[in-house]
């Protein structure tokens, strides 16, 4: 459970590997798009409990789980945020 919530925390910034394909900055797979944005920590959430579940965590609830797998995921945009480097955070994605 702890390595996938390590493993939620770093996915955002996959977007990186778009640079090598041309993908730009600003686009919406660009660094900071969609792989940043609520929605995708959503997702990324019920995928990891998907994984996990066949792991059972004890005491956990799978509605505690989602929420921690969540807030791991949710929390790069929210540090990329606190920096004042690049472009913001579509955390709102796709939505604009
Ligand atoms: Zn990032």
């Amino acid at each position: 459970m702890w390595a996938i919530g390590v493993v939620c925390s770093i996915l955002p910034d996959v977007d990186v590997v778009g640079f090598r394909f041309g993908i730009r900055y600003g686009d919406f797979w660009g660094h900071r798009g969609f792989t940043h944005s609520l929605l995708f920590a959503g997702v990324i959430a019920t995928l990891a409990l998907v994984a996990e579940l066949p792991r059972a965590s004890p005491g956990l609830s799978r509605g505690w789980l989602w929420l921690y797998f969540f807030l791991a995921t949710a929390s790069h945009g929210i540090l990329h945020a606190m920096t004042n480097g690049g472009l913001g955070v579509a955390f709102f994605s796709p939505f604009d």
